[in-house]
């Protein structure tokens, strides 16, 4: 056969997506697996029933709807979305992160984060060649307002994130700084409430007094994380121009299908999210009791802490079989620290017992 030529002309690709590593997700086949903040309980029996014929009833031949409105109502009622504002639906908050950023980045926009957070506010931005400015924490992983309404007030960001509570710090800040900042913001703050079954602490009422305000939600950490589905709250008007760039059949049928059977079932999953709270401050506690180790308060699904050999002990975990996050080299206020999710008491305990182990071999 004539080959075109020697390999693929890899010089039409970007070159700053040239120099990109892909997001790496370690395989965790075998692992006590609390790496990735998912929901460790499986859906119970008679609920998998349901979701077979429910999926299976699907008419799988035809695109899914594009716009959704029924769906969307039974959701808004179902997560308290005041009266007025409007939901977009996304394949994961991931994507709804994205699509915000795309529609604002014109050319000089900037996007803003506290830093450390999560890591798709900067790679999205960064995607859409918009600058990105993360803005230190105070040692203690508070908001530091003053740097945050300065840098607000030199860059004019296009769009500033918030994790409430902040992944991987876990802790949720100051409403009174947050709310300086959506006083001061010229342009959108999405506020991303991906924790909120374990924070139980919202912003949704607020969009009625604040009208750049976002609201970003994502049924992944309540147990959903293999259906991708992300939710944006806002003004329709923010809504409808995010709504010209989401692709048309972003969220399929499967997907809307077994979200619906979600709704329908609730409490199963918010008694999960209750035994869940319960389970971290367990941990929590195990992990304060545990020589060697300090310990962060967390009002999400994981907790951060610190150890002194924060490399040596996740290689020892992961070799006893515990998959957790080793994010120590991400940024420096996280040096020597580890980020484990809640899982079940079991898998916790196994943990705390590793854990232990590890801290006790020594560099
Ligand atoms: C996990 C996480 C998300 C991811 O949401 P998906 O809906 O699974 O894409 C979004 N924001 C924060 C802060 C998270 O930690």
């Amino acid at each position: 056969m004539d080959r075109l030529g020697p390999r693929p002309n890899l010089a039409v690709i970007r070159e700053d997506v040239r120099a990109t590593e892909a997001y790496a997700v370690p395989s965790a086949v075998g692992f006590v697996k609390l790496d990735a903040m998912e929901n460790p309980f499986s859906l119970p029996e008679g609920l998998q029933q349901q979701l077979g014929e429910r999926l299976g009833r699907q008419a799988l031949n035809r695109y899914p709807l594009s716009d959704p409105r029924g769906f969307k109502e039974r959701l808004g009622k179902a997560v308290g979305l005041p009266v007025g504002m409007q939901l977009m639906l996304g394949n994961g908050s991931d994507e709804l992160i994205h699509l915000i950023i795309q529609a604002c980045a014109k050319s000089g926009a900037t996007v803003m984060a506290p830093a450390p957070s999560f890591v798709m506010y900067e790679m999205s931005a960064r995607f859409d060649q918009c600058a990105y400015r993360g803005v230190a924490l105070k040692d203690n992983f508070s908001l530091d307002t003053e740097r945050m309404l300065q840098a607000i007030d030199e860059q004019k960001p296009a769009v500033v994130f918030i994790a409430y509570p902040n992944n991987p710090t876990g802790n949720l800040f100051d409403r009174a700084a947050i709310e300086a900042i959506l006083r001061a913001a010229p342009g959108i703050v999405v506020l991303d409430e991906a924790y909120l079954p374990f924070a139980q602490d919202t912003w949704m009422p607020w969009l009625k007094r604040a009208p750049n305000l976002l609201v970003l939600r994502t049924l992944s950490k309540l147990g959903l994380a293999g259906i991708r589905l992300g939710y944006l709250a806002g003004d329709a008007d923010w809504i409808e121009q995010f709504e010209k760039i989401r692709p048309p059949y972003n969220v399929n049928v499967l997907t809307l299908a077994a979200a619906d059977l979600m709704l329908e079932n609730m409490s199963i999953f918010d008694s999960q999210a209750a035994s869940l709270r319960s389970e971290r401050a367990r941990l929590l506690s195990q992990l304060q009791a545990t020589p060697g180790v300090r310990a962060f308060d967390s009002a999400a699904n994981f907790v951060l802490f610190r150890v002194a050999q924060a490399d040596a002990v996740f290689a020892s975990l992961k070799q006893r079989g515990v998959l957790i996050k080793n994010v120590s080299m991400t940024h420096p206020l996280l040096a020597g620290c580890l980020r484990v999710t809640v899982g079940t008491t079991a898998e916790n305990e196994t943990f705390i017992k590793s854990l232990r182990a590890s801290l006790s071999v020594g560099p």
